[in-house]
């Protein structure tokens, strides 16, 4: 089961159509569809909402629309409010991380809100008292308040992320084994004699220092072959480089 399907995000009272549109971009990015609107204003440029909503129109088209925060978070068993500022009993707030496995909780079986309040004056006390939990997200003292879009998608992202929704791709090549490992070793060995890169009393140390740079990071199949091929051909123009030595004497 989904359990971002469970989550709403409640907007209320926006003011810009654009904030609107930036809303429905931010939950589409993250999985999260279902969007409420209380009391949407007649002045709200539904025009910049389409346009900066850009591929998640049908999103936009598909919000709920609410005479009150209580009826649009009626069936929702965790609420969250988000809000920039301390205050009320704002000092309980927790960060969007800290909420993301609580509310991710809930949403197994239940509804679960994240309200956003107005662009202008946030959520009334009133409104947040409706809460069940309160966020803020952390920002620098020079400017705590996100824009409505930002703050959206900062709550859906950690909420995203720790549901799992998300797997970042593998590695899916071979891991090297040891055998192969050092036959790329060998050959670099040979390269860094023949073109005379070290000589003998470095040679040890400088073996000591390839092993450590290519062992700090997971080295596969593929790694090695392309290493062992770039040694060889450098083993190859070391030998047309001694020929024509020869050839010169
Ligand atoms: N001047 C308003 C700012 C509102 S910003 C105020 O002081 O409340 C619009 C909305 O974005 C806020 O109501 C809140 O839902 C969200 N928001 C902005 N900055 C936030 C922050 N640092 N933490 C949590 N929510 C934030």
């Amino acid at each position: 089961m989904n359990l971002l399907n469970n989550i709403r995000v409640v907007l209320v009272e926006p003011i810009f159509g654009g904030n609107i549109g930036s809303v429905c971009r931010a939950m589409n990015n993250n999985g999260i569809t279902d969007l409420a609107i209380v009391k949407p204003r007649s002045t709200t440029d539904w025009d910049d909402a389409r346009k900066l909503s850009c591929n998640a129109k049908a999103q936009l088209e598909a919000r709920k629309e609410f005479q009150s925060l209580e009826e649009a978070v009626a069936d929702c068993t965790v609420v969250a409010g988000t809000s920039a500022r301390t205050g009320f009993y704002r000092d309980t707030a927790y960060s969007p991380k800290e909420f993301a496995p609580l509310g991710l909780e809930s949403a197994k079986d239940h509804k679960i809100a994240l309200v956003f309040g107005r662009e202008d004056k946030g959520l009334f006390n009133e409104e947040l008292a409706l809460c069940t939990h309160i966020i803020q997200i952390p920002s620098s003292e020079l400017y705590t308040s996100l824009n409505l879009s930002h703050a959206v998608y900062l709550c859906c992202y950690e909420m995203f992320s720790t549901s799992g929704a998300f797997q970042p791709s593998e590695e899916s090549a071979d891991e090297a084994p040891t055998e192969l490992r050092e036959r790329m070793f060998d050959l670099w060995r040979d390269m860094m004699v023949e073109t005379e890169f070290v000589h003998d009393q470095k040679l040890d140390h400088m073996m000591m220092g390839l092993r450590r740079i290519f062992n700090r990071g997971k080295l596969t199949v593929p790694d090695c072959k392309i290493l062992m091929g770039l040694a060889k051909q450098s083993l190859w123009v070391a030998d047309q480089w001694e020929k024509e030595k020869e050839n010169r004497k």
